[in-house]
């Protein structure tokens, strides 16, 4: 098994101080040239994805791994899976340089990290990836293999539909999903299963993507009314939920939103903080997409239980991203704040009194 190759150390590590995180690398070998942050490991090992993108500059990689690592902390933290916070980005293009060298060079990085750093897939990243990365670390999940949690996105859509449950909660008492109107926002992984969920459920459907297939699909499949991606923004209806890309609540959009609340799977959704305010100054419900979206980060963590990976397990706790959500909701009533504000303090709190701290080391598959 080539884990129990000794380490060649042919990559190159270099250390950026960046004041508020724990360590921040620049690893490059031949063509590869990768960040790899850990912001926060108070709770256990730093958990997070590998992204891969042709990043104009190393200064825009950077600037994103710095980004992404800090909301891994405070997601992991919300949803207490006893991992810190951490990310890598890979400069490079998914679709033309991801060659097996490249691959196995980032790999001998996150292994020289001996599990401080544990790595997962992320937008690039395939769970093929995560394989090939397998043979040179055990220090990765979310495995294709028999013992391995697979594909996240069931759970990550599970977890965003107890989201939309939750803000149906708070606005009208119940969690009656049943005859109310969804505008969902990319029909990829995540939002495959969900609108599935949410058909399920009864409710009324209005979808977009990039990709005229998947909307027609929809369209047949579940009576989706089809939208053009721009005027989705603009679909009066109960809750918007955004599962395709970051950035969708900006200047632009709040103007536009004729929706109840917001709840959806994309990361970063809020182009900034300021955006959750005026989401509140509107009276539009805002479930934040880093609590909203643990499902996947509570599967593939299962992953690393001490008797191996049991779905039942996730499957629970992402049931429970109602619960958390509603309180987040209540804290921020409370306190006059945002949900995104309210969020942050709860995370900020169980990181500073050790709230949900690891007790035993993660168990790496042994495949
Ligand atoms: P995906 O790439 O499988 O699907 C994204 C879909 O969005 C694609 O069908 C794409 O065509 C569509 N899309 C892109 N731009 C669009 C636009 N402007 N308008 C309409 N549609 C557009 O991704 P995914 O795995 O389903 O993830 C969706 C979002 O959820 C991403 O932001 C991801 O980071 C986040 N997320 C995913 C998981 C997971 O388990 N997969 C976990 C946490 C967060």
């Amino acid at each position: 098994m080539l884990l129990k190759e000794k380490p060649t150390f042919r990559v190159h590590f270099k250390e950026i101080a960046v004041s508020g995180y724990e360590h921040v690398y620049f690893v490059t070998h031949k063509n590869l040239k990768a960040f790899i942050a850990i912001h926060n490991t108070t709770l256990g090992p730093a958990l997070g994805g590998i992204r891969i993108y042709p990043y104009p500059s190393e200064e825009a990689a950077l600037e994103d791994v710095l980004r992404l690592s800090k909301g891994m902390t405070y997601k992991a933290a919300i949803a207490e899976v006893g991992f810190g916070g951490g990310k890598s980005v890979i400069i490079a293009n998914p679709k033309k340089d991801k060659t097996d060298e490249l691959l196995f060079s980032f790999a001998e990085a996150v292994n020289l990290l001996k599990g401080r750093y544990i790595a997962a897939e992320d937008s690039g990243c395939t769970i093929e990836d995560i394989g090939r990365i397998r043979q040179k670390t055990p220090y990765v999940v979310g495995l294709a293999h028999k013992q391995g949690s697979g594909d996240p996105s069931r759970f990550t859509a599970w977890g965003t539909f107890r989201a939309i449950q939750s803000v149906f909660k708070k606005l009208y008492g119940c969690n009656c999903v049943e005859g109310k109107t969804i505008a969902v926002q990319g029909i990829g992984s995540v939002g495959t299963y969900l609108i599935d969920y949410l058909f399920w459920a009864g409710a009324h459907l209005v979808v977009s993507d990039l990709d005229r297939e998947k909307v027609e699909e929809a369209v047949r499949r579940y009576k989706a009314k089809a939208v053009d991606p721009d005027k989705i923004f603009s679909v009066p209806c109960d809750v918007f939920s955004p599962c395709a890309m970051g950035g969708v609540i900006n200047d632009r959009t709040v103007e536009q939103f004729r929706c109840k609340a917001i709840a959806g799977s994309a990361n970063n959704q809020l182009l900034t903080e300021e955006h959750a305010r005026q989401l509140q100054a509107k009276k539009i419900l805002y479930a934040p997409d880093f609590v909203a979206n643990a499902g996947g980060l509570l599967n593939v963590a299962s992953e690393l239980g001490q008797n191996g990976y049991d779905p039942s397990i996730p499957r629970e706790k992402t049931h429970q991203i109602y619960d958390s959500l509603l309180g987040i909701y209540k804290i921020a009533e409370e306190n006059g704040t945002s949900p995104v504000q309210a969020a942050h303090k709860l995370a900020e709190y169980r990181l500073q009194y050790g709230i949900g701290k690891r007790t035993a080391p993660p168990v790496f598959l042994n495949v």
